[in-house]
C-alpha cells in the first residue's frame, strides 16, 4: 500500500448543522461547510462562528473532520472583512480552510501558518507544476479540477505527496471549474422584459457565482428571439420537453472508486450543500459502502449503488474522469429526476415501537413508508399509526413533529429516514 492510501476519506456536504449530523451518521469521515460569508453558497444555511465552534467540537468528539470553505474570488473591497473574519476564526480548530484566491492563500500562509489550506477546485489545478507551486506555498491539500482524467490524476500523484481530493458526486457547472459568468450576466439582464428595460437597478441585484450567489442560470429555459421581433419567443426544441443546452448532467462515480483510489486520490468529495438531509445521508452511505468495497477489493452490489437514483438528481455522467467526449452533453431534461419523497426523519426513538419524527413533507396514514437506515438496514413499515398530541392523526403537515407507532419487530434508529415512492 502506498503511503497516501492511509488517509482515504469520504467528504460530505454540510449545508447546515442538521445535515452535518446526517452525513456523519451515514458514514462520512469529514464534512465541509461554509461560514456566513465567503463560502460560494450564500443560499445554504451555513454556520455562524458560534455554530462553527460547536460543530467542529462535535465532529472531533466523533473522530471526524470539519473543513471550512472560503473559496470566493475576493475583490479588494472584501479583504478587510475577510481579514477580520480570519481573526475570529483562528481560535476554532477547523481541520482545513478551502480557499481558491491566490492572495487569500498567501495572506493566510503568512499570518496564520497553523491553518491547513486546501486549494479549492475553483483554482482549477490541472497539472503537476501547478501542484508543485502550491506545495512550495505550504498548502496541505489540492482539490483537483473536475476536468481531469484518471490518467492525468495519476501523473499528478506521482509528482506530489500532498493530499489530493476530487469530486465524485453531484451537480456540475457547465463552465470551466465553476468559473462562470452566466449568473452575473443574466441576473443583470433580468431587469429587461421582452427586450425592454423595466428598471434602473442594474447591478444591485446581480448574483455573482464567483461570490457564492449563483442563480443557476444555466438551468433556466431559453428561447430564440430574432432581433426585429422582440415579442416572438421561438422555442428551441432539443428534446420533447424543450432544451437544456447550457445545463450539465450530475456526476456519479460510485462504480469507479477503486480506479480513483488506484490513481492516488485521498479524499472523495460529494457536492450538494444546498440539498436535503436525506441527500446528505443517503449519498454518504452509498459512497461509504463503495469506498469500503474498493478498499476490501470487492465489487460493490449494484442494487446499493442504485440508491443514488432514489434521490433527486439530474441524469448522471462520469464527467471527464474516463476521458469521454460526451461527459458534459446536455441532459434530456432540465428538471430534477425525482422518484421518492423525503417524508421525515427520526428525532428520537421513544421505545421499541414508537419514535418522535420530524416531518419534511405531508404524510397520511396508509402511505407506504420506506425506512432508510445507516448501513442499508432498510425496510418497509406496514402496520403503523401517526399521532399528534396523543391523538391519532389523519394528516401530518410539513415541518410538524409527530409520534410514529408501529406493531412488529422493526427497529428504528435516530436519524432513520422516512420516504415514499411517488
Ligand atoms: S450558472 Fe450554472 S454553470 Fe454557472 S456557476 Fe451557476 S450552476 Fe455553475
Amino acid at each position: 500500500m502506498k503511503n497516501w492510501q492511509h488517509s482515504i476519506e469520504l467528504l460530505s456536504p454540510a449545508g447546515s448543522f442538521e445535515k452535518m449530523l446526517f452525513a456523519f451518521e451515514y458514514g462520512a469521515d469529514a464534512v465541509y461547510a461554509g461560514a456566513k460569508s465567503f463560502s460560494l453558497r450564500e443560499g445554504a444555511a451555513n454556520f455562524s462562528l458560534e455554530e462553527l465552534a460547536k460543530a467542529v467540537d462535535i465532529a472531533h468528539s466523533r473522530g471526524k473532520k470539519f473543513y471550512l470553505t472560503s473559496n470566493v474570488f475576493f475583490h479588494n473591497s472584501h479583504l478587510k472583512q475577510f481579514k477580520d473574519f480570519l481573526k475570529e476564526l483562528v481560535p476554532i480548530p477547523i481541520d482545513g480552510l478551502i480557499v481558491s484566491d491566490l492572495g487569500a492563500i498567501t495572506y493566510i500562509r503568512e499570518k496564520y501558518p497553523q491553518i491547513p489550506i486546501h486549494v479549492s477546485t475553483q483554482a482549477n489545478t490541472t497539472n503537476s507544476e501547478a501542484v508543485r507551486f502550491y506545495e512550495k506555498l505550504g498548502v496541505f491539500r489540492i482539490v483537483l479540477a473536475r476536468e481531469l482524467t484518471l490518467e492525468e490524476i495519476k501523473v499528478i500523484r506521482d509528482a506530489t505527496s500532498l493530499e489530493l481530493e476530487t469530486f465524485i458526486h453531484g451537480a456540475m457547472c457547465i463552465s470551466y471549474s465553476g468559473r462562470c459568468l452566466l449568473s452575473n450576466y443574466f441576473t443583470n439582464l433580468s431587469l429587461y422584459k421582452k427586450g425592454e428595460k423595466i428598471g434602473n437597478m442594474k447591478r444591485l441585484k446581480t448574483r455573482d457565482a464567483n461570490l457564492g450567489d449563483c442563480a443557476q442560470s444555466c438551468r433556466w429555459e431559453y428561447y430564440l428571439v430574432e432581433a426585429t421581433r422582440k415579442n416572438d419567443f421561438i422555442p428551441i426544441v432539443e428534446e420533447d420537453f424543450g432544451t437544456a443546452i447550457l445545463s450539465s448532467k450530475d456526476l456519479n462515480l460510485s462504480a469507479h472508486i477503486k480506479e480513483l483510489i488506484d490513481a492516488g486520490v485521498n479524499s472523495f468529495k460529494i457536492e450538494g450543500r444546498m440539498k436535503s438531509a436525506y441527500y446528505a445521508g443517503n449519498v454518504s452511505r452509498v459512497y461509504r459502502y463503495a469506498i469500503d468495497c474498493a478498499l476490501a477489493n470487492q465489487a460493490p452490489d449494484l442494487e446499493r449503488l442504485d440508491e443514488l437514483n432514489k434521490i433527486s438528481h439530474r441524469e448522471y455522467t462520469t464527467g471527464f474522469y474516463l476521458g469521454e467526449n460526451q461527459a458534459l452533453a446536455a441532459p434530456k431534461t432540465n428538471q430534477y429526476l425525482r422518484d421518492y419523497i423525503f417524508l421525515g426523519y427520526v428525532l428520537e426513538v421513544l421505545d421499541k415501537n414508537s419514535a418522535l419524527v420530524q416531518a419534511m413533507n405531508q404524510i397520511k396514514p396508509g402511505s407506504e413508508l420506506e425506512i432508510v437506515m445507516p448501513g442499508f438496514q432498510d425496510f418497509v413499515l406496514k402496520n403503523y399509526q401517526l399521532f399528534k398530541e396523543e391523538q391519532a392523526a389523519q394528516i401530518i403537515q410539513p415541518n410538524e413533529q409527530f409520534v410514529l407507532k408501529w406493531d412488529g419487530p422493526e427497529e428504528l434508529v435516530k436519524y432513520a429516514i422516512l420516504r415514499r415512492k411517488i
